[in-house]
């Protein structure tokens, strides 16, 4: 960003077990409202939350990110969480993101409102609302207030919701068509849905 105005950077955190165009549409989204440059992709290696649920290895959920997010001059994948050994914890990234900018760059750290919901009981989540602010993407018809309310009305000044309409797209639903043969077309694009035939993901 030039003429001195601040420079500000998202980062998309998710799974991306597969990533969607809900994810692409909800990144683009944000970059647009909060004029961010560019928007981070950083799949996760080990999300904490998901200690008991098997995700698909961390290598295909990386290179699906690649493809999906090429054409797109604003998006870059990040691999600071794959590189890292153990639990993602957003805390951690967050430092170190943190570190390679300048201070003067903002950090808006993006992703499902459902996820940013529990965003208080996220570790050293003090420390993280001082690192960044929050984008919550969330669904048509999301109960903003009823859902998100506490964290919107306390963190006013940190937490910001994106309406997306492509988020009714979902990465289990996807996975689960796959599981049942059903098609994926036009869900997500074609070169991810390409490597999850040829990879032979989320089949049974
Ligand atoms: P999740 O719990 O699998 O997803 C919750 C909801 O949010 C789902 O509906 C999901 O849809 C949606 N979602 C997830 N990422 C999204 C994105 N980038 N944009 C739009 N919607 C998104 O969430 P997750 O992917 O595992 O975690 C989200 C982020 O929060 C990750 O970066 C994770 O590391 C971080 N997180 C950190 C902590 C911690 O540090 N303690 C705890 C929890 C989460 P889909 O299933 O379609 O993606």
């Amino acid at each position: 960003m030039t003429n001195g105005a601040l420079k500000r950077v998202g980062i998309m955190g998710g799974t991306f077990d597969p990533i969607h165009y809900g994810h692409l549409v909800a990144a683009e989204a944000a970059r647009v409202a909060f004029q961010l440059e560019p928007v981070l992709f950083v799949p996760n290696r080990l999300p904490p939350h998901k200690k008991d649920y098997p995700v698909t290895e961390a290598k295909h959920r990386y290179l699906m990110t690649v493809l999906a997010t090429i054409t797109n001059p604003h998006f870059e994948v990040s691999r600071v969480e794959l590189d890292r050994e153990g639990y993602s914890y957003t805390i951690d990234t967050l430092r170190e993101l943190r570190a390679s900018f300048d201070p003067t760059v903002d950090l808006y750290f993006i992703s499902g409102a459902d996820a940013i919901l529990d965003l208080l009981s996220w570790k050293d989540v003090d420390e993280l609302l001082s690192l960044c602010y929050f984008i919550a993407a969330t669904r048509p018809g999301y109960k903003l207030n009823v859902e998100l309310g506490h964290l919107t009305q306390r963190y006013a000044s940190k937490v910001f919701t994106v309406e997306v309409p492509a988020l009714a797209i979902s990465s289990t639903d996807i996975r689960r068509r796959v599981k049942e043969g059903k098609p994926i077309k036009y869900l997500l694009p074609e070169s991810v849905e390409n490597y999850i035939y040829k990879h032979n993901l989320y089949r049974p």
